[in-house]
C-alpha cells in the first residue's frame, strides 16, 4: 500500500490539465475560433507561450498573474478553472474508481464547468460544448452498462435524457405560447439531457430543485442584471451526483415522515 497516493494524484494532475484545456475552450468557443489550432498565446501581444508558461497553477503563480512577454494581466479565471477541475476529477475518481465510466464522467462535469464559466461571462453557451456533455454523459452510462452487464442502465439513461429534454422543450413552447415570450433556449433543453442522464429522472427534480434554491440569493442581490443559469444547474448537479443516497433518503423522511 506504499504508493496509494500515486493513482489519485496522477488523475488530480490529469484534472488540471483538462482544466488548461477547459480555458482555451472558454475563451475561444465564444468567439467561433479553433480550440486545436493556434497553440496558447497571448490575447494581446499574440506571443506565443513556451511550455513553462502553460504548467497549471504554476505558471500563474510564478509569472504573477502576468503575461510573461507584455505584462497583460492574466484573469484569475485561468488558475481557478484549473484549480476547481483538478479537485473536481479527485472527487469523481474517489466516488467511482479507475473505471471508463469514471473517465466519461469527469469529462462531463468538466464541460458543464466550461459551459458555465462561458454563461457567466457571455449568458449563452455554445452548442458544441452542451452537446459534448450530453454525448459523455450518455457514454458514462453505456460504460457503466458495459461493466455492469446490465443493458436497461444505458437504455434507462438514454429514456430519462430524452423525457426531461422532451418535457422541458414542451414546457418552453407551452410557456412562449402562452406569454408571447420566449422562456427558455434549446441550450437549457439539453443542459436537462444531460441532468437526467447523469442522475436519473428523479434526481433531475431534486437537481433542478436544489439549483434554484442556490439561485436564490444570487437573483436577489442582481436584481435588475441577468443570472446565468448554467453555473447553478451544474452546481445543482454535481450535489445530487455526488449525495444523492442522502439527500433522497432526507427528502423521503421529510415527505413521509
Ligand atoms: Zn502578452
Amino acid at each position: 500500500m506504499m504508493y496509494t497516493w500515486i493513482l489519485p494524484l496522477v488523475v488530480a494532475l490529469l484534472g488540471l490539465m483538462v482544466g488548461s484545456f477547459l480555458n482555451v475552450v472558454i475563451h475561444r468557443t465564444p468567439r467561433g475560433e479553433n480550440v486545436a489550432w493556434p497553440g496558447s498565446h497571448c490575447p494581446r501581444c499574440g506571443e506565443s507561450l513556451r511550455w513553462f508558461h502553460n504548467i497549471p497553477l504554476l505558471s500563474w503563480l510564478f509569472l504573477g498573474g502576468k503575461c510573461a512577454f507584455c505584462k497583460e494581466t492574466i484573469s484569475f479565471r485561468y488558475p481557478l478553472i484549473e484549480g476547481i477541475n483538478g479537485l473536481l476529477w479527485l472527487v469523481l475518481w474517489i466516488k467511482l474508481g479507475t473505471t471508463l465510466e469514471f473517465l466519461f464522467i469527469a469529462m462531463t462535469f468538466s464541460a458543464l464547468l466550461a459551459l458555465s464559466a462561458i454563461d457567466f461571462e457571455y449568458f449563452a453557451v455554445p452548442d458544441s460544448v452542451n452537446f459534448f456533455a450530453l454525448a459523455t454523459a450518455l457514454l458514462a452510462a453505456g460504460a457503466h452498462a458495459w461493466h455492469s452487464g446490465d443493458w436497461s442502465i444505458a437504455l434507462i439513461a438514454l429514456r430519462d435524457a430524452a423525457i426531461a429534454a422532451g418535457g422541458l422543450w414542451l414546457l418552453a413552447w407551452l410557456i412562449g405560447k402562452a406569454t408571447g415570450k420566449e422562456a427558455m433556449g434549446g441550450a437549457d433543453v439539453i443542459v436537462a439531457g444531460t441532468m437526467a442522464a447523469l442522475l436519473g429522472l428523479p434526481g433531475f427534480f431534486v437537481a433542478l430543485f436544489v439549483s434554484a434554491i442556490l439561485a436564490i440569493v444570487p437573483s436577489l442581490l442582481a436584481k435588475d442584471t441577468m443570472v446565468p443559469f448554467v453555473p447553478f444547474l451544474a452546481m445543482g448537479t454535481l450535489i445530487v451526483y455526488l449525495f444523492e443516497t442522502p439527500i433522497m433518503q432526507a427528502l423521503e423522511r421529510y415527505i413521509y415522515g
